[in-house]
């Protein structure tokens, strides 16, 4: 997928040197305004912190697999791969 500028191609459609008639060029901007919004949050992969071992103070980022000190479960996005962490249930991770 590739997230584009509607508003600039809707700038094309009624400005640039695109030759349609008017009922085209409503008809175009028309569908461009009814797709859908994409969040771009919606896009980054996510993850989520795991305890290798009881006795070391890391985590691993599920993603990236990249080994941090511990106190960085406490992020809410890798700081190697960018990676949105998620607990178990699905929600952001808030360390208690
Ligand atoms: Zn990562």
């Amino acid at each position: 997928m590739r997230l584009i500028d509607a508003d600039h191609m809707k700038e094309e459609l009624l400005w640039g040197n695109v030759f349609l008639s008017a009922i085209q060029t409503n008809t175009l901007v028309d569908l461009i305004d009814n797709q859908p919004t994409i969040d771009p949050e919606s896009l980054r992969s996510k993850g989520h912190w795991e305890r290798p071992s009881k006795l070391l103070n890391i985590v691993n980022c599920t993603a990236c697999k990249t080994t941090f000190p511990g106190d960085f479960d406490e992020f809410r996005y890798c700081p190697n791969c960018g990676c949105f962490m998620e607990n178990k249930n699905g929600g952001s991770y808030v360390k208690k």
